[in-house]
Formats: structure tokens, C-alpha cells, sequence
């Protein structure tokens, strides 16, 4: 199966950027002759809330989007997200980890790392000294990563390249990191095409590096300008009339709309209407 999706966490309610968002991901989908899934986005326990899942779904679909089930949650797929780790492993390509924040921050100022990246200081452990280190700590997993830098094609944004990175891929507490499960779950589910908000292309070359250190198909990535604000920062929920709680979804249709340069009030129309290779490259000033 071939596939888009949009693939929320559900801390909050939709605003409107996330809603066009997730309109273009379905637009993007349906203009490619893909199916369209929807993923909720719910590994991270403190923020995620099964009313705003509920209220997620409800929102889109009053926006009238559909979707092919199942819904499925991370939440529910952690034995995938294990079996990835395993196979990683078998390849040689994770090690152990016992950095502690501080450790990391004291090593990234050594003038031979590149900023933000992970210094690399547990890759290098002997099997003697990890056993020392269990007895303290439970250790994360990172990726073994064997290159420094891959390079995506974005419908949008064209060649991006960017670090990999050693990145986590299960905290020391056990649980899963985001990149490897949307990593896991685009592959399982058959998604080869992403479409998501631009404040994740950065996350995007190291993705498609696990992607294909998995041995699954690289997907075709188009990441949409964000929604911001009158000052222009980005939209958030405390901007206004910015979700469904405040707008009909007729309004929502109408901004929605203009801001693609398209007079639709539904996603039909839209796909009549907007060849989403088209859609503006700037950011959407939201005032309402
Ligand atoms: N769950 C992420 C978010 O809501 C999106 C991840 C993705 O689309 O890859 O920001």
C-alpha cells in the first residue's frame, strides 16, 4: 500500500494551522492516488489526553476529512518499536548510553563537536566499563549512526540535508523515542509520503537515515509552511478564535481557503481546485 497521513499528539486542541495542515496532508495524499491514516501521536504520557484525541477526530472530521482506518495509537505498538531496536542491534547499529543531560552539555562545549549533536562519549565504552556504568544507571539506546549527514527530497523544499546524529532511541526509563516510532510506524503502515508542519524538517534527514538503516523505503517528504501569529510567532491556541471550540467549520473552510489562494468548503472542492506542488511557500499570517 502507498500512503500519506497526519499524525497529531493529542495535547490540545487543533488550531487552525494544524488543520491545514492536516488538509494538505490528505490533499497531498488524495492528488497521488494514496490512501490517506491518521495517527495519534501519544508516546508521550504527561501530555497526551484521550478527550483531545477525541475532540482531534471529531475536528477533522467536521472538517469534513476522511480517513482509512484503523486510527492507530503508539501508545498501543510498543512490541514494533522493540523489534525495530532488536533488529538495529543485530546490525550493530545502537549502542548504550549513560550521558546524563549534564555530562552531554559539558562534552558539546569541546570545540571538535558541532552544536547540538551528541559527542559521543559512550560509544567508545569497553563492554567492562558498561557494566560498571548498569550498576548505576539504566542506560538509553542511541542509533549507531555510520553517516553524518543524509540527504531528503521534499516536494516542497526540494534537497534538504541535514546532521543524523547519535539520536535516542529509548530513554533510560524505557520508553520509545519519537523519531523511532514514526520512523517504525510510517514503514509499518505503508506511508510514503509525509506531510507535516515545516518545524520538523529539521528531524527529517535523520529520520529517513533510520529509515533506511531498517532496510524501509525512504518516503517522499513535503513539509508545509506554519501557521503564526500577528507578531509572528507561532500560532498557538492562545492566539484567539483559532479552533473549532471558536470558529464553524464554514469559517475555518473560508480562512483555510483564502490563505491557499482557493475559494473551497471542502476538501473535494480543494482537490477540484489546487494542485498541492502549488500551495504558498510563505508563512500563514493568522488574524482572526
Ligand atoms: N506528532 C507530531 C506533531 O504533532 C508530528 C509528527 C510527524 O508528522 O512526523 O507534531
Amino acid at each position: 500500500m502507498s500512503a500519506g497521513r497526519f499524525a497529531p499528539s493529542p495535547s490540545g486542541d487543533l488550531h487552525l494551522g494544524n488543520l491545514r495542515t492536516a488538509i494538505l496532508a490528505w490533499l497531498f495524499a488524495r492528488a497521488t492516488d494514496r490512501a490517506f491514516l491518521v495517527r495519534v501521536e501519544d508516546l508521550d504520557r504527561q501530555r497526551s489526553r484521550p478527550e483531545f484525541e477525541r475532540s482531534q477526530l471529531e475536528d477533522l472530521a467536521a472538517m469534513g476529512l476522511t480517513w482509512d482506518p484503523p486510527v492507530v495509537r503508539q501508545s498501543e505498538r510498543d512490541d514494533l518499536y522493540a523489534d525495530a531496536l532488536v533488529r538495529l542491534a543485530e546490525a550493530g547499529l545502537t549502542f548504550e548510553c549513560f550521558c546524563t543531560r549534564r555530562e552531554i552539555a559539558e562534552a558539546v562545549r569541546a570545540p571538535h563537536v558541532s552544536p547540538g549533536a551528541y559527542p559521543g562519549t559512550c560509544r567508545r565504552l569497553t563492554e567492562a566499563e558498561r557494566d560498571a556504568r548498569r550498576a548505576d544507571r539504566a542506560p538509553a539506546i542511541r542509533l549507531r549512526a555510520d553517516a553524518p549527514t543524509w540527504t531528503i527530497h521534499d516536494v516542497l523544499e526540494g534537497e534538504v540535508r541535514g546532521d543524523v546524529d547519535d539520536l535516542v532511541l529509548r530513554r533510560g526509563d524505557g520508553a520509545h523515542a519519537y523519531n523511532l516510532a514514526v520512523v517504525v510506524d510510517d514503514g509499518e503502515q505503508g506511508v510514503d509520503q509525509v506531510v507535516r508542519g515545516l518545524d520538523l524538517i529539521d528531524a527529517a534527514p535523520a529520520q529517513a537515515y533510520l529509515a533506511h538503516a531498517l532496510g524501509l523505503p525512504e518516503p517522499v517528504y513535503a513539509h508545509v509552511p506554519l501557521a503564526l501569529n500577528a507578531e509572528g510567532r507561532r500560532l498557538a491556541k492562545r492566539d484567539g478564535a483559532v479552533t473549532l471550540r471558536d470558529l464553524s467549520p464554514d469559517v475555518a473552510w473560508e480562512l483555510i481557503g483564502a490563505s491557499l489562494g482557493v475559494d473551497a468548503r471542502s476538501p473535494e472542492q480543494l482537490l477540484a481546485r489546487l494542485d498541492p506542488a502549488q500551495i504558498p511557500g510563505n508563512p500563514w499570517i493568522v488574524t482572526t
